[in-house]
């Protein structure tokens, strides 16, 4: 059998051939023949620009099914695939491109000013267009092997200090995470997928896209999340990936209804902490609750509330088949039931290493296999895992550690609060104060300190209280709709400047 994950999708592709592969949202689509056509033929394209197996292709481009095609023809000849994200500025698309040794760079027309050796504009329309030499390239059909260890993707961390570390994920990363979910959310052959999310991100591009492309099933595809065709298209899919952020989205429009929600058999949330009140306000709004998620892009997707038994607010529930999880101290020790440590997982769907840094590797991936996740979290006894933080974001105020998560889910609570975020900044005296950003909701009014140390008196220990709230019209985000906490430190470092101790 081979290695490379194509062979299983092709097997897929063929098998299907006349079913709806994609629905575009806005009209057309394409069957699963349509697909497997453009794929060859990208395949083509991509072997004339003297693409081999093992070459990096970096991608910098809009939502389309043809970056699509792309990615799978990548996949077929065995080259590696780069996706970036379309934010990039010029100047960081260069260093991804050195980083990367990139064999071709296939980008917008417009988007970029980057000048590579080999660059491919993905567009219908321009003369020597990836699309158009498409229509003009012999296409390929064979698939090329690959070990099942031989490297599919390089996916850059979204990293916000220090230089961004590319991830390489394996056929095989691709293929068990893929069949995994698929099992363990019941994946179904009447399956329609709503897909709103971005693809150059793992959550878009791999744990959405595969399940519905190993189902042979349809994707609804979307460019982006906009609420009209949201409304549109709910009623006539069965599953929702998404970011906390849609989630909110659509409880903050008051067309979106019991109605709108009830074909969707699962709504499925990750990237980013679900609050404990969206879930529930979901729950009375739909009657459904929210399967909550917890991946990454080292790992693709680590845990999963159940399909069937409990889907838990504020948790992320069991590792999945072939995946371990473990809470432990900085040594490695497993540490007891819900006791807060570090998340670290080990199994199949753990990447290669970081590209080119073998000492970044050396740091977060053990010997024996466990990869240090970066986020803090406890397990209960019965193995399901809550987060409870990025261990960066950690606050030590005084000597005491304050988890920000316990703090906003508190704040939260208060009448007014549409959402918080929990951040440590400079004291003198206590080495790091707590502060939190809140936005109200509209109606609401600007909520003080009194109000903050109102709700929390008597619930949480005084170290942990914040000493100085900040009204917030909104919370830094970024694409996958992680509020940005280093945004929030940078900006607001100097709060307690000046102040003697
Ligand atoms: P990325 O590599 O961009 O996918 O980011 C991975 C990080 O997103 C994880 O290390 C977590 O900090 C965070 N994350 C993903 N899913 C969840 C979740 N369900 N709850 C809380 N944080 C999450």
């Amino acid at each position: 059998m081979s290695g490379n994950f194509f062979a299983d999708l092709h097997a897929v592709f063929e098998e299907n051939a006349s079913r709806p592969c994609f629905i575009f949202s806005r009209g057309g689509g394409w069957t699963f023949a349509d697909l497997e056509e453009r794929i060859g033929q990208a395949c083509g394209v991509l072997l004339r620009s003297g693409v081999k197996p093992g070459s990096r292709v970096v991608a910098q481009v809009a939502k389309s099914a043809e970056a699509i095609a792309l990615y799978l023809a990548c996949l077929r000849i065995g080259a590696v695939y780069v996706p970036l994200n379309t934010a990039y500025t010029s100047a960081e698309v260069q260093y991804f491109l050195d980083d990367a040794d990139a064999a071709l760079f296939v980008c917008d027309p417009d988007g970029t000013d980057v000048v590579a050796a080999g660059t491919l504009t993905l567009d219908a329309e321009g003369e020597g267009s990836f699309t158009q030499t498409m229509a003009h390239t012999e296409p390929f059909t064979g698939i090329v092997a690959r070990s099942k260890n031989d490297v599919a993707a390089i996916v850059y961390t979204s990293g916000t200090t220090g230089r961004s570390k590319g991830a390489m994920l394996t056929h095989e990363n691709l293929r068990t995470n893929a069949v995994s979910l698929s099992a363990v959310w019941g994946w179904q052959e009447r399956d329609v997928l709503l897909h709103a999310l971005p693809i150059f991100h793992v959550h878009g591009l791999f744990i959405a896209l595969h399940c519905a492309l190993l189902g042979g099933t349809t994707t609804i595809f979307m460019p982006k999340f906009d609420m009209e065709e949201m409304l549109l298209w709910l009623p006539r899919s069965t599953v929702l990936m998404g970011v906390p952020t849609f989630y909110t989205r659509l409880l903050a429009n008051p067309e979106f209804s019991k109605d709108t929600a009830k074909a969707i058999r699962v709504f499925i949330s990750g990237s980013a902490p679900l609050t404990e009140q969206t879930f529930a306000e979901f729950e009375a709004r739909t009657g459904q609750k929210i399967l909550e998620r917890y991946g990454m892009s080292e790992t693709i997707i680590n845990t999963s509330n159940p399909l069937d038994g409990e889907r838990l607010a504020g948790t992320v529930g069991f590792a999945l088949p072939g995946v371990e999880t473990r809470v432990a101290d900085d040594a490695g020790n497993a540490l007891a039931a819900d006791e807060v440590g570090m998340i670290e997982v080990r199994g199949q769907n753990v990447f290669a290493g970081y590209w080119q840094m073998p000492e970044k590797t050396a740091e977060e991936l053990r010997d024996d296999g466990w990869f240090i996740t970066g986020d803090l979290g406890t397990q209960g006894s019965d193995g399901r895992l809550s987060i409870v933080g990025r261990s960066k974001d950690l606050i030590i105020s005084g000597g005491y550690n304050v988890y920000p998560k316990e703090v906003e889910q508190v704040i939260d609570e208060i009448s007014g609060v549409q959402e918080s975020a929990v951040f440590g900044v400079p004291h003198a005296d206590f080495g790091e104060a707590v502060v939190v950003a809140v936005v109200a909701r509209p109606d609401a009014a600007v909520v003080d300190i009194a109000v903050i140390d109102a709700a929390l008196d008597g619930k949480l220990a005084r170290f942990k209280q914040p000493k100085i709230v900040l009204n917030l019209t909104e919370l830094p985000r970024n694409a996958m709709g992680k509020v940005q906490k280093n945004v929030l430190r940078d900006t607001h470092a100097d709060l307690f400047a000046g102040q003697a101790s």
